[in-house]
């Protein structure tokens, strides 16, 4: 997702409330950092925050991180926090890369990848959040038998998600083609920006639930 740079966000975003500066230090605090022992989910590549901020209001008991690498996507999450605050949800400006600097072992109960770039060109594997290098970072925060959750309508993307398991250590809770047609994992789904402008182009959504497999 590339915005034209808007003015001073980075300013905006080191001023929000809603956006945790040096978020390195409250590595193996977050529960402390929320004032309570709820679950602690984080969707990595959360873009405007449209499902972190409908997921937060929906359950209150759980507390949502967002992260996003561009602090002019950032500022539109802001804006909405700022019309109707959200107690459980923050975000990070931070590149997924350096989520391990970010969470301790366990620390994280689930994760959330949604309409992820696709990086097409091959050399570029490695970039794409369902790979087996990022896998390899993401199971390093999240806790024992929690689960990763990925929605996509880019077909190759995500044929390279489910071929990326086995390498990766993990395996697939949950499978489907067309996400809006399938009763059972369609229940509570929350949409995202990419996925309401693409489900309403007719594209089918694609999405799994995996787990890393017992060590
Ligand atoms: N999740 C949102 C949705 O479904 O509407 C946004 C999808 S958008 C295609 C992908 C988002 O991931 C962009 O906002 C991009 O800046 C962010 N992103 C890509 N690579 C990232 C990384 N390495 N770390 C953090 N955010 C990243």
């Amino acid at each position: 997702m590339r915005l034209r740079n808007v003015t001073g966000s980075d300013e905006i975003i080191a001023a929000s409330k809603y956006v945790v500066r040096e978020p390195e230090t409250k590595k193996g605090g977050w529960k402390d950092f929320f004032g309570n022992t709820n679950p602690i989910h984080i969707e990595v590549g959360m873009g405007k925050g449209q499902f972190l901020y409908g997921m937060a209001k929906e359950n209150p008991d759980i507390n949502y991180i967002g992260i996003e690498k561009y602090s002019t996507v950032l500022l539109r999450a802001i804006q909405k926090m700022e019309s109707e605050e959200v107690p459980n949800l923050y975000f990070l400006c931070e590149d997924a890369k350096n989520v391990t600097d970010l969470f301790i072992k366990d620390e994280v109960d689930k994760i959330y990848l949604n309409f992820s770039d696709p990086w097409p060109k091959d050399r570029h594997a490695k970039r794409r959040l369902p790979s087996r290098q990022f896998l390899e970072r993401f199971g390093q925060i999240l806790k024992k038998d929690g689960t990763l959750e990925f929605k996509t309508d880019n077909k190759a993307l995500f044929e390279f998600a489910l071929e990326e398991l086995e390498a990766a250590g993990w395996e697939a809770d949950a499978v489907t083609f067309d996400l809006h047609k399938d009763a059972e994992m369609k229940k509570g789904n929350i949409m995202t920006e990419y996925e309401e402008k693409f489900s309403s182009m007719g594209n089918p959504i694609y999405k799994y639930i995996i787990h890393r497999k017992n060590e």
